[in-house]
């Protein structure tokens, strides 16, 4: 489900653009049928930050849920160990890597798609020059990554598994070997052999678990049989102040974002003097324009009595686009500050900008 919803989001497409894409050339983001400019710093920080805090809060209530459930790598190496399952003759290890090879490819294609729309992707694919060589060089890298490391990546050198054990309380959801019934467990061994990463649960909590429930699964098939429920299990207490205090932050933090995001004008309009030297009465702008909408945008820019605006005057936005140019002021009459006005199809902008 959670592959099915990283691989087609990029699929998504909301006010004619892709639900979450980073736009490299324009140094944009689509975001939900919005964009943000990288010049919108404010905005870009606070995506952060409500980033760090959803993570914060997963981690501390509900433990390494990422990474036994929703890890594209833990997704990946669970998918080619099912398909290899049912190939009898081959080895499983042989299947795995035979199957990661389309996987790791698709992967590759995905992680291009949050770059380049996908339809532009795959009719550049093996004609663009840098779009063939970002497929090829990730392709292999995520193989190598995913054939060679396995979970060992998840224990050995991932950062977030490593970040998580810090975020971690005496209440956060772990599995964990029931001691006190340890005398009726069978010592088969099943849970240690099902565990990806090696563990033997039965020794107590370890920091390379990625809390899979691989080893809840085996137990369960052995412990059944005997009327008993699985030896591993699920601890810890998700209702505790904790959880409302980071959850109340996250949902805060993320309806402020919302609101900012809202509250954006249609159209963001900048406009400065060049310091350059010009003839007396004269003096050269640049203006900027960011259209923060789906729709076109076409715009009169002019100046309050006292000055004459000389230049392309008609200023055209196509939809989440930017726009840049130069205009000369004349003074007709006026000194101190040009009011500048940009008028048209439903946005209406005064700035004042120093007269020299
Ligand atoms: S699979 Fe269950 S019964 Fe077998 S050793 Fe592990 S915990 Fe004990
Ligand atoms: S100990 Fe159990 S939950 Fe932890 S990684 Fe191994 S199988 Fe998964």
């Amino acid at each position: 489900m959670q592959a099915l919803l990283i691989t087609g989001l990029p699929f998504l497409v909301i006010n004619g653009q892709s639900a979450l894409r980073f736009d490299i050339p324009e140094l944009k983001l689509f975001f939900f049928g919005s964009v943000i400019w990288v010049q919108e710093l404010y905005l870009i920080l606070f995506a952060i930050l409500f980033f760090l805090l959803f993570i914060t809060s997963v981690t501390a209530v509900f433990g390494r849920i990422w990474c036994g459930w929703l890890c594209p790598q833990t997704v990946l190496l669970d998918l080619a160990e099912s398909i290899s399952r049912f190939f009898s003759g081959l080895s499983g290890k042989t299947v795995q890597r035979i199957l990661l090879l389309p996987f790791s490819a698709l992967v590759s294609l995905t992680i291009l798609w949050y770059f380049v729309p996908p339809v532009k992707t795959v009719q550049s694919l093996f004609y663009d020059a840098v779009i063939t060589g970002f497929f090829l060089v990730q392709w292999v890298v995520i193989y190598a990554e995913l054939a060679c490391m396995g979970r060992s990546f998840c224990t050995t050198i991932c950062p977030y598994a490593m970040m998580q054990n810090a975020l971690f309380d005496k209440d956060t959801l772990v599995i964990e070997y029931d001691r006190s019934r340890e005398s009726e467990c069978m010592k088969c061994d099943d849970c240690v052999k099902a565990c990806p990463v090696g563990i033997d649960i039965k020794e107590g909590l370890s920091t390379s678990c990625i809390a899979c429930a691989e080893c809840i699964d085996a137990c369960a098939i052995v412990a059944e049989k005997r009327d008993m429920k699985p030896f591993p299990g699920y601890r810890g207490n998700l209702l505790r102040p904790k959880f409302f205090w980071l959850g109340g932050m996250t949902v805060a933090a993320g309806i402020i974002l919302a609101f900012m995001m809202l509250i954006r004008p249609d159209v963001t309009f900048q406009i400065t003097r060049d310091p350059e030297m010009m003839p007396e009465g004269l003096n050269r702008y640049s203006w900027s324009l960011y259209n923060n909408t789906s729709q076109r945008k076409v715009l009169e820019l002019t100046s309050e009595e006292g000055f004459v605006v000389i230049g392309e005057t008609t200023l055209v936005l196509e939809p989440f686009s930017f726009n840049k140019g130069k205009v000369l002021v004349r003074a007709a009459g006026g000194n101190g500050n040009v009011r500048f006005r940009l008028l048209g199809d439903g946005v209406e902008i005064g700035k004042s900008v120093g007269f020299l």
